[in-house]
């Protein structure tokens, strides 16, 4: 069998992996437009930060490793078009521009996602930049050593924005930071949560241009000078979009069913309407438990699990449906730590769902011991099932682990009231004889033997 992947970074490069550790008798042949691949966007707001300091750490993977492990692997090669009827793609090599065919039995798109660019007056200008790749890294990195760049802004406050914002807060930048919406990371944590990190940025003095649409770049010799929100105007040197993902799907369009975002809708086992067409990584769709429908959830680690499932269910002949995903993530900036599984409140209003939910805040370790810090919890679950849909914790203190658990409850369909029964570990150096997800849950219960 002849497996063709499209775009090898880390959904393909883990599809590629398996397929071959798998069964050694299947060809895979691999095609991507860059010449890197494996680069973890993680690391680019720890690379301007300073906490990396050699960022070719941050690839885990080369053409050469995979060529090493028996894939061929086509660097500067962009898939341009597609023959479903004959199994075959159109590759262009973009060093020569020689075009060639190349036949499939199965095909893998992972071609991911591309940052948008809105169409907003100037954004072309000098100084405008994108985030995506070790390529853009490059650029933020030498924008923040660059003493001539005082004023930065950072164009959405996603956790991308936000953790640019922390790098450039660090560097001694004067920080803007725009987003439409009325709160940071909005989609992932409530008010109660993200308040802690917005107070840290107050304190830093962040420009928090929340509730504000950027309308215009304005520039001058083709540079940029000042950003025009709806509300007010900033004079900036520098300005970082992060405001959203496209997903690169445009060549399948009439070839497999595509949502309205273009994102590939896919079964259980990461396989297109079309049998011998799967999508893997954020270009595809995968089994959103907490929305109860298929959706994108473009993280890294979303895109290797797809990987694996798609080659698994090549190899195997569709063996092993996929359990679902509950989009986990995590951020630490300004000295705060948080993590989310599932949905948020303000995510649940907007789908209409029916839940309930309870904010827990506790000391983190016992009183006796000589230092503690608080922790928030969140919990949200279904008001008629009680499953519980979401979970958000944050602390100055790393407790986000503590999430890994929470995701398994919710892919397990763990109901509320089963959660004060699952065994957890008590010792004092690290929690309370009545762990703070314990004592949340038996709270919700009417069980909170320390409320006064
Ligand atoms: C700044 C930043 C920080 C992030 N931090 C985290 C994090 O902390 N945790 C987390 O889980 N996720 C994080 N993510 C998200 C994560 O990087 C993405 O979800 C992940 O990269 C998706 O992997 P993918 O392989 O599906 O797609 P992509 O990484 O988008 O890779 C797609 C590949 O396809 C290639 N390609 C596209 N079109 C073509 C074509 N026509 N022909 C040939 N090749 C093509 C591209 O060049 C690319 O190499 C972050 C993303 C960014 C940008």
């Amino acid at each position: 069998m002849k497996v063709i992947i499209l775009g090898i970074n880390h959904a393909g490069t883990v599809a590629a992996r398996t397929l071959k550790r798998l069964n050694k008798d299947i060809e895979v042949v691999a095609y991507e437009r860059n010449d890197l691949i494996s680069f973890l966007g993680c690391g680019i707001a720890l690379w301007v930060k300073g906490e990396v300091k050699e960022p070719e750490k941050l690839f885990y993977a080369s053409p050469e490793l995979l060529q090493s492990e028996g894939i061929s692997v086509h660097k500067n090669h962009e898939w341009i078009g597609i023959n479903d009827k004959n199994k075959t793609v159109t590759i262009k090599n973009l060093d020569t521009n020689e075009q060639f065919e190349d036949n499939y039995d199965k095909l893998i798109v992972a071609t991911g996602s591309w940052p948008i660019l809105p169409p907003i007056p100037g954004v072309d200008l000098d100084g405008v930049q994108i985030c995506k790749n070790y390529y853009h890294a490059q650029k933020i990195k030498k924008a923040n050593e660059d003493k001539n760049i005082k004023n930065v802004a950072v164009i959405g406050a996603g956790y991308i924005g936000v953790e640019l914002v922390d790098a450039f807060v660090e560097s001694n930048k004067n920080v803007t930071l725009i987003d439409v919406e009325t709160s940071i990371m909005p989609n992932y944590f409530d008010s109660e949560l993200s308040n802690h990190v917005q107070k840290r940025m107050d304190n830093a003095y962040v420009n928090s241009l929340l509730g504000q649409k950027v309308i215009e770049f304005v520039g001058e010799n083709g540079k940029l000078k000042q950003i025009k929100t709806d509300k007010t105007i900033v004079d900036v040197d520098y300005a970082v979009l992060s405001v959203g993902i496209k997903a690169q799907t445009q060549l399948l369009k009439g070839i497999v069913d595509l949502d309205q975002k273009g994102i590939v809708k896919t079964n259980q086992f990461m396989q297109s309407s079309n049998n011998d067409i799967y999508a893997i990584g954020d270009c595809a769709e995968v089994v959103n438990l907490t929305q109860d429908k298929n959706t994108q959830i473009a993280l890294a680690t979303t895109a290797v699990r797809s990987g694996i499932l798609a080659a698994i269910n090549i190899a195997t002949n569709n063996t092993l449906p996929q359990m679902g995903f509950t989009g986990a993530n995590a951020i630490s900036v300004f000295d705060f730590s948080m993590a989310s599984t599932g949905v948020s409140e303000n995510f649940a209003k907007k789908l209409g769902m029916d839940y309930d939910s309870i904010l827990f805040t506790d000391n983190d370790r016992p009183e006796f011991m000589s230092t503690t810090k608080p922790v928030w919890l969140k919990l949200l679950w279904d008001k008629k099932t009680r499953v519980l849909i979401g979970a958000q914790v944050g602390s100055e203190s790393n407790h986000t682990e503590i999430i890994h658990m929470l995701s398994l409850a919710i892919q397990k369909k763990m109901t509320i009231d089963e959660l004060p029964l699952v065994d957890m570990f008590f010792l004092p150096h690290f929690n309370k004889p009545y762990n703070f997800v314990t004592l949340a849950a038996l709270e919700v219960l009417g069980l909170n033997y320390f409320k006064k």
